[in-house]
């Protein structure tokens, strides 16, 4: 299979990503993949709920970035 820019490769997560560079020794690409990937999950203040001894209640909140590009080692 002939890599190509702009041609399909799977991304970390198995996704099908687009190619959109090639290292000039073929060794290294990056792909662009559109689906969601899990960034970080932050700690953030639960203001849904009311504070008690001083200590507001806290919740995760998952951040996703989407057209991840991540680099590859071939
Ligand atoms: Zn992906």
């Amino acid at each position: 299979m002939e890599l190509k820019v702009g041609g399909i490769f799977k991304c970390p997560e198995g996704h099908n990503a687009t190619i959109v560079w090639i290292s000039e020794d073929k060794k290294v690409i990056a792909v662009r993949c559109s689906q969601k990937h899990l960034k970080k999950v932050v700690k953030v203040a639960d203001n849904t709920k009311p504070a008690m001894s001083g200590h507001y209640p806290r919740k995760e909140r998952k951040i996703y970035v989407e057209n991840m590009v991540f680099l590859i080692e071939i």
